[in-house]
């Protein structure tokens, strides 16, 4: 009895020394970030019972996010970091997954609530600008709640004790840094380059690196998928099969794993919101009355439809809630929207977050 108590003893330390393994692991930042100072505390969402952060937790708000910039993987990745730093606790993050050139694809959680809503960016490479929004949305809603501060009528330390909004800023982080910095700055540039007909210019860039659009890579209406091009390329591909690549592969586990009650994935293209193609029956209703409300405070006018393959009609069909598509600038053509749009794209969306967890709940806005 004896030897099998210690044997016990001696597992539960190997064990609990593998835990914190992951942690450490979990809370590097990428390699490229080693001049970065901060302390890396376990961040991840294992840690439990956290005091609430208060005021006097934090020595500023000074905005960490500049979102009027080319914001890169890079910005994004350090950004997490120091969020999750000051705001300790409020923000924690992790890696739910690994793109086809192998960057991790964060998860930033916001909130201390039992409820959640998931909102997501940057799916299309050429629309990295979605990125700059929602950041910005984690650092000004992580400052108002310390500070106790109104966001747009919106008690956001009461809401956000309620909701936790999840985000992935970054669904498709090849796709925005080939975008960026063009196919040199991926490892499989000679392949980029041949799908892309030698053109090194890849600006209007939608898809992966391999080619694969993921918007149309989601297993609902997959068959269906609108102006699928049948081979890799800059957008349309819909892939060899349902649900082929990494990132789709991380999201839809990563959801699976939650109990999302809604979700917002952001997308730029038209000042409108899509509110679902092929939606179950008993979420037409509610999805309608989402994108009202949505629509309402935006401004943009609701659409209906897209296409076959789309995170949209995958999330209603698997998770069985509603979600919109919001496009959140003018049309910019075939490449990444116009830098100079930021401000208005901020003042249509700044609270869409505290918004939608709002709209959760029974509508606690005073
Ligand atoms: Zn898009």
């Amino acid at each position: 009895m004896k030897v099998n108590i210690k044997w016990l003893a001696l597992g539960m330390v190997v064990s609990g020394a593998l835990l914190v393994g992951m942690l450490m692991i979990r809370s590097q930042p990428a390699d490229n970030l080693q001049s970065y100072e901060y302390n890396m505390k376990p961040k991840s969402s294992l840690v439990s019972s956290v005091a609430i952060l208060s005021e006097s937790d934090v020595i500023t708000t000074e905005p960490i996010v500049n979102p009027r910039q080319v914001y890169t993987y890079e910005n994004m990745v350090e950004d997490i970091y120091r969020l999750t730093d000051r705001y300790n606790g409020l923000v924690t993050n992790e890696v739910i997954g690994e793109s086809v050139d192998g960057r991790d694809i964060y998860a930033v959680r916001l909130g201390y609530g039992e409820r959640e809503i998931f909102i997501h960016a940057a799916t299309h490479a050429r629309e990295w600008i979605t990125t700059n929004l929602v950041m910005n949305q984690i650092d000004s809603y992580s400052a108002a709640f310390v500070n106790s501060e109104k966001v747009d009528g919106f008690d956001v330390r009461e809401l956000l004790q309620k909701v936790s909004i999840y985000y992935v800023p970054m669904v498709n982080p090849d796709g925005v840094t080939l975008v960026q910095k063009g196919a040199d700055a991926l490892s499989n540039s000679e392949y980029l380059l041949k799908i892309h007909d030698g053109n090194p210019d890849f600006s209007r860039w939608k898809a992966n690196a391999n080619g694969v659009d993921l918007n149309r890579n989601y297993s609902v209406g997959w068959e269906q998928a609108h102006a699928d091009t049948g081979e890799p390329g800059f957008q349309n591909y819909k892939g060899p099969s349902p649900m082929s690549e990494p990132e789709t592969q991380a999201i839809a586990a990563f959801v699976k794993n939650h109990n999302f009650e809604l979700a917002l994935a952001y997308h730029t293209s038209g000042e409108l919101v899509y509110w679902g193609k092929n939606l179950p029956e008993d979420l037409e209703d509610v999805s309608y009355e989402l994108a009202t409300v949505f629509g309402e405070e935006t401004g943009y006018p609701l659409h209906r439809g897209g296409s076959g393959g789309m995170f949209s009609d995958w999330f209603a069909h698997e998770i069985g809630a509603p979600n919109l598509t919001p496009e959140i600038a003018p049309y910019a053509g075939p490449g990444p929207v116009p830098l100079e749009n930021y401000n208005r794209i901020w003042q249509q969306n700044f609270s869409m977050g505290l918004l939608m967890a709002d709209y959760i709940l029974e509508d606690t806005k005073k």
